[in-house]
């Protein structure tokens, strides 16, 4: 399916490109035909395209699956998630329907086709990406046929020929009472059709009771065919997630593709830990070890306790050091300077003893040293809130963890007043959320607290997108905001929509 194109590939290569990769290279050609909007991706594309397009479409397909796949990091409805997805499904995939005058119909539909398939390779290499693929190409799935045109999509689920059995006139009779009794019929909705499915097959409608189940089989009433169509979806998907990954091996062998794909599945980031130096520096912020006392006016509660402790003791244990010295590596202090800052803060102790107990740590964060593939990837991340939330919480004399979660009440709201944060309704609101067990949204109403004007502004102004203004789930992301909102018409904000590393 893939064109060769002669701005990439370099001639030398091209006799190997045709003859070596005779899996890859010599398809059946077949000119695919898109009946339907919505496609269950059965069968794999063997046209043409060019390496451009390959990469292209690719990543604009990631793009709206790392969108959706945030959507549902911050807990967002259904609705709320197709509000938000509409304006990046129009720009990055769109897909109109048969009756629309388009005349892109094809070339959407194969756009939409063909991306599917080379995330499909690009992430059945392991379990993980397998399953956040899975769920996150149902839920898009799932936005696609809940705004379908009706007779759109009862065409498109005809033409599935999915072998669900008619329950029988005799079958209805014999259970009507359990039919009817099935949360969210009235009565009288034995007119309903119903169909017997493995009870397997409708996992969301067995765990909701919007089904009746008898000795192994769900009868599902017509109106929850897009259930079922989902769950057969994701069924589908997941076995041919499987069967692809089998055969990655082969695909080894193509070094056009094998690049793209491993940079594809490396920047299919959790929208908690898409923090690296390069997405989260601000412009125009000195990051430096003595400015680091300056700069913590901007940090979360997390990394302000941490600063506060080691000014105060001249010290941090192990996972506070860790925790502090990756988020102002996030903030993006290099490697140098993270050393003069260690150094000076641990002022109690000797030359001697920081360059044999410490220095290696920091320096092995960084990627400085350690193994190769620390090395390669440049040390590790930024620890995002949900790994701080859910990790090592902190021991006695520890300082590391989120004070939103770690700390008790009380502990937290005088710290909480020590920053400078003593509004009566704010410090409530912040109770409200502890007891609700939703610790990040705490920190976010402290920031929209103490961040309240300039969020104002930015708003009135449109100075940052609504991307942009988005709930905070880690720790670099709070202080890059708040520095760019303390310095609103200083710098340049940013803007794009949609943030993927190495893409922008
Ligand atoms: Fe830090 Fe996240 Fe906790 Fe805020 S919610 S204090 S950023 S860990």
């Amino acid at each position: 399916m893939l064109r060769q194109d002669s701005s990439r590939i370099d001639p030398k290569r091209r006799n190997v490109l045709d003859h070596r990769k005779t899996q890859f290279a010599s398809p059946t050609y077949k000119e695919t035909q898109y009946p339907h909007r919505l496609n269950f991706y059965e069968t794999p594309p063997t046209a043409d395209i060019t390496l451009e397009q390959f990469e292209q479409w690719a990543i604009d397909r990631l793009r709206v699956l790392a969108e959706l796949e945030a959507c549902s990091f911050r807990n967002k409805s259904q609705v709320e998630t197709a509000a938000h997805m509409k304006p990046l499904l129009e720009k990055y995939l769109p897909l109109e329907s048969n009756t629309s005058s388009s005349s892109k119909l094809s070339a959407e539909r194969q756009k939409d086709h063909y991306s599917h398939f080379i995330l499909r390779l690009a992430f059945s290499s392991t379990e993980d990406l397998r399953r956040r693929f899975s769920r996150v190409e149902s839920t898009l799935f799932r936005l696609r046929l809940d705004e379908d045109n009706m007779r759109e999509r009862n065409a498109f689920i005809q033409s599935l020929n999915l072998d669900w059995e008619p329950v029988t006139e005799d079958e209805r009779n014999k259970y009507l009472p359990e039919l009817t009794a099935t949360r969210g019929l009235k009565k009288g909705g034995d007119d309903e059709t119903w169909y017997k499915v493995d009870w397997e097959r409708v996992p969301d409608l067995v765990e909701s009771r919007r089904v009746f189940l008898k000795a192994g089989k769900a009868f599902v009433p017509s109106k929850e065919l897009p259930s079922m169509v989902i769950a057969e979806y994701t069924k589908r998907l997941d076995r041919a997630l499987e069967l692809t990954a089998r055969a990655l091996p082969r695909l080894d062998e193509d070094d056009r593709l094998t690049p793209i794909l491993d940079h594809l599945s490396k920047n299919f980031v959790t929208p908690d830990a898409s923090y690296s130096s390069s997405t989260s520096t601000v412009p125009g912020a000195e990051i430096t070890a003595r400015n680091v006392d300056n700069l913590s006016s901007h940090f979360p509660l997390c990394m302000q306790h941490l600063h506060r402790s080691l000014r105060r003791d001249a010290h941090l244990k192990h996972f506070g050091r860790l925790q502090y010295t990756l988020f102002l590596k996030g903030i993006g202090l290099n490697l140098e300077e993270c050393l003069v800052f260690w150094r000076s803060s641990f002022h109690k102790i000797t030359d001697d003893t920081f360059n044999k107990e410490y220095r290696y740590n920091v320096r092995h964060s960084y990627g400085d040293v350690g193994g190769d593939s620390n090395r390669r990837g440049g040390g590790y991340s930024p620890f995002s809130c949900q790994k701080i939330l859910t990790e090592h919480p902190p021991g006695p004399g520890e300082a590391h963890g989120c004070p939103y979660r770690h700390f008790n009440l009380e502990n937290l709201t005088a710290l909480l007043q020590q920053t400078g944060v003593s509004d009566p309704s704010v410090l409530r609101g912040v109770k409200e959320d502890k007891d609700n067990q939703k610790f990040h949204m705490a920190c976010n109403r402290v920031f929209e607290y103490v961040h309240k004007n300039e969020l104002k502004k930015a708003k009135d102004e449109s100075i940052m997108t609504s991307a942009q203004l988005e709930t905070i789930v880690h720790p670099n992301e709070y202080f890059k905001r708040s520095f760019l909102l303390k310095n609103l018409g200083k710098v340049n904000t940013g803007g794009d929509d949609v943030k993927m590393e190495g893409y922008n």
